[in-house]
């Protein structure tokens, strides 16, 4: 696991507050719900839960796809709960969460790949909590022009869909379902689908790309008109085979000239450094 690698000294893992930590623990049992800050041992949630976000992921822990940076196991996943979307709202509601990501496990085997779900959860989350933003961080759907429009409908305040890595590396780095031209299409027909609906990506650093594969990468989400961009350092999951070494530990102040660059190719808001995950200060991002 990352405790066995040896990280460089940007990268500082801080723990929630014990009192935070136990009262999300405590609601999220409660309501039997996922956290991607807990289950990726994500390296901001003091930070996240301190500011009042948190990262829910909804449709069960089984993935049908096996991408080769997400700590997510892969096999059958089980029945959809149709009260899952309730149970989420009630948790935000206890929370007191100011800004929720909703995001899943991708559900090939459904017909909509868990879109009604999806829609379900956002309008519950904002019929319960009416001053709660929401930001749907979706699969690609397989480009299901319906499932699309069934998230957009609900009325999300953001629509994610990460990019991941730069184009030569996805077909190492990503299930073989999943594409780069393919997520760039799920971004524009979101887009497409609302015009004024804002649109988040993000790309992982250190897999091994080049910076002009980064900067095309960066274009090409802006060409998608993805609105705002997060960009982060790859850390491996755990040591096992199926997840990739870490190629390098990008520096600082290269993710700062990266974000100042992203910011004159015109993207609203971009938070880029070695921490960054896309639901990162995403309340922030979202009112900049
Ligand atoms: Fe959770 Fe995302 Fe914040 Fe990490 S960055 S703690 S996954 S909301
Ligand atoms: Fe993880 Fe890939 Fe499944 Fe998403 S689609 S949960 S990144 S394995």
């Amino acid at each position: 696991g990352m405790a066995e690698e040896r990280l460089p000294a940007w990268i500082r893992v801080t723990m929630p507050a014990r009192s935070r930590h136990d009262e999300v623990r405590r609601v999220l049992g409660k309501y039997r719900l996922n956290t991607v800050c807990e289950d990726a041992k994500c390296p901001n949630a003091f930070e996240c839960w301190g500011l009042g976000t948190a990262t829910i992921m909804i449709l069960g822990d089984t993935c049908t796809r096996a991408c080769r940076f997400c700590a997510v196991k892969t096999g059958k996943p089980g029945a959809v709960d149709w009260f899952e979307p309730i149970r989420v709202a009630l948790a935000v509601r206890d929370l007191g969460l100011k800004y929720v990501v909703i995001t899943s496990v991708d559900r090939d085997d459904l017909a909509d790949g868990g879109a009604s779900i999806y829609a379900s959860t956002v309008r519950q989350i904002k019929r319960v909590n009416p001053g709660t933003r929401v930001e749907a961080l979706i699969p690609d759907f397989n480009l299901n022009r319906d499932s699309l429009r069934a998230v957009v409908e609900a009325g999300p305040d953001v629509v994610a869909h990460n990019l991941e890595t730069v184009e030569r590396l996805t077909p190492l780095v990503r299930d073989r379902r999943g594409g780069y031209g393919k997520s760039l299409e799920a971004l524009r027909i979101v887009k497409e689908l609302r015009g004024g609906q804002v649109t988040k990506s993000s790309i992982m650093l250190g897999l091994g790309e080049e910076r002009g594969e980064v900067i095309k990468a960066m274009r090409d989400l802006r060409d998608a008109g993805v609105d705002i961009l997060t960009i982060g350092q790859y850390l491996r999951p755990t040591g096992g085979a199926r997840h990739l070494p870490v190629a390098r530990y990008v520096p600082p102040n290269e993710f700062q000239e990266l974000k100042e660059l992203g910011l004159r190719m015109g993207f609203r808001a971009v938070a880029a450094g070695p921490l960054v995950r896309s639901s990162y200060r995403a309340l922030e991002l979202f009112d900049s």
